[in-house]
């Protein structure tokens, strides 16, 4: 079994987080609060916040040109993302690298269903599903056609900053050079996670209100960017070792959130030696390996492995370790937050094994659902959103949420080290746990 993400290094305690998110709601209900809705713990050490992720109300007009660039909001969000991770290179380049940030010279925009122009050695018509930086011609291109209106529906806006930032990534390790320890002989992998890493710092930098251009929650807008990395993850049986490895979902959120954590500097510490340590990404062994696409059985057995190694984390602890139970997912006292709940008085992981199976299913076989219909959270709703302004409670609409139901929703938003890089399924956006379409067949670059 792949194990991945950063662990549990932040502890979120269920009960008070809803205690906590309960009493801001019924606030809500009757007057006007100041701040933002917050439920107790961290998320790497900011608060845990609860609004819609994306571009600002009052954002500025990106003062960069793209070659090919529309009208079309997915595009606008990219240049947007764009301007916005130069705008956090000027910041974080001088101050962690001691060098000024000399922007990407060129930005491309293109749809590989109609449009046909040779960049990079390639050609657009060759290029579908995709986003790439060009060091030949210093560009930062990104596919407007299929790509970035798949993230934008699947995930939200955020997912689109993601990748264009992943790119400048990219651009910025080929300005570090040696600083990175970039050179010719550098593996693809050290390279992607490095450019993931950049990408979770820059994430980093909007979550706590440096940017003019966009903001991001650490629940839903954090997993909008995990569940987008997701998704562009290497098809199972990958090795990482080759040439365009760009690692496993594990493997990718993890670096997103190494970067979220410890800055752009660190990100450029990631080594070959690093990626051989703990990168997750193994080819199959055998056949049966191959015919399960590495995916292990969601049953008891399997949690039966679970709970040795939860037994043997806790040895020592001098606290007993909690006891895995097949159920329905809630708890007789307590807090419950099905399909699984740890239920504090017994001592117990109640889960509901049916509902978890269902969720379980290789996002992967979802590849021909259709595409639900296009999310337009893009530019120029955001102009003109129903959000409420900073400074007032944002959670005023989920008051209307039935009062059963609201603590429930707000538990379940807490996504980093919860369901970020542990969940086989992601999150994609407004409540819906629904398998995201998965595109397994070649990353951005
Ligand atoms: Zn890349």
């Amino acid at each position: 079994m792949i194990t991945g993400g950063r662990g549990v290094r932040t502890t979120v305690r269920v009960a008070a987080a809803c205690t906590a998110a309960a009493l801001v709601l019924t606030a809500c209900a009757g007057e006007r609060v100041e701040g933002e809705l917050q439920t107790e713990g961290d998320v790497a050490g900011l608060p845990v916040t609860h609004f819609e992720s994306g571009l600002k109300e009052n954002a500025p007009e990106p003062d960069l040109r793209a070659q090919g660039i529309t009208d079309e909001d997915v595009d606008q969000l990219a240049l947007a993302s764009a301007a916005d991770t130069t705008d956090y290179w000027d910041e974080v380049k001088p101050q962690d690298f001691d060098e000024p940030f000399e922007h990407v010279e060129e930005l491309l925009s293109y749809n590989p269903e109609t449009d046909s122009i040779d960049v990079c050695g390639a050609n657009t018509s060759q290029l579908g599903m995709n986003a790439f930086y060009c060091p030949l011609n210093d560009m930062v291109a990104w596919d407007r056609g299929v790509l970035m209106p798949l993230l934008n529906d699947k995930f939200g806006p955020m997912a689109v900053t993601a990748v264009i930032s992943h790119e400048y990534g990219h651009a910025v390790q080929t300005r570090l050079g040696e600083k990175a320890g970039i050179d010719d002989s550098t593996s693809t992998i050290v390279k992607e996670q490095q450019a993931d890493c950049f990408m979770g710092a820059h994430m980093r930098w909007i979550a706590e209100g440096n940017s003019d251009y966009f903001e991001l929650s650490t629940s839903d807008g954090l997993n909008e960017v995990l569940g987008a990395l997701f998704m562009i993850r290497d098809p199972a049986g990958t090795d990482f070792t080759h040439d365009g490895a760009h690692g496993s979902g594990f493997d990718r959120t993890y670096a997103v959130q190494l970067g979220f954590e410890e800055g752009a500097a660190r990100c450029a510490d990631i080594d070959q030696a690093e990626a051989e340590e703990r990168i997750t990404e193994v080819p199959f062994r055998n056949a049966a390996d191959r015919a399960t696409q590495g995916e292990a059985p969601i049953n008891m057995t399997t949690m039966g492995y679970v709970q040795r190694s939860l037994d043997a984390a806790f040895s020592g602890a001098g606290v007993e370790p909690p006891k895995l139970v097949e159920g329905d997912g809630t708890c007789n006292s307590g807090v419950s937050t099905p399909p699984v709940s740890f239920c504090e008085d017994a001592n117990e992981v109640n889960m509901d094994m049916a509902t978890l199976q269902e969720i379980g299913q290789p996002a992967d076989l979802q590849a021909d659902a259709p595409v639900r219909s296009r999310r337009t959270r893009g530019w120029a709703i955001s102009r003109r959103s129903r959000r409420s302004r900073p400074g007032t409670c944002r959670a005023s609409r989920r008051a209307s949420v039935p009062r059963r139901q609201a603590p429930r929703r707000v538990c379940g938003r807490r996504a980093w080290w919860v369901r970020g890089p542990t969940t086989p399924t992601v999150r994609t956006g407004r409540g819906s746990t629904s398998p995201p379409v998965i595109w397994t067949r070649r990353s951005p670059s």
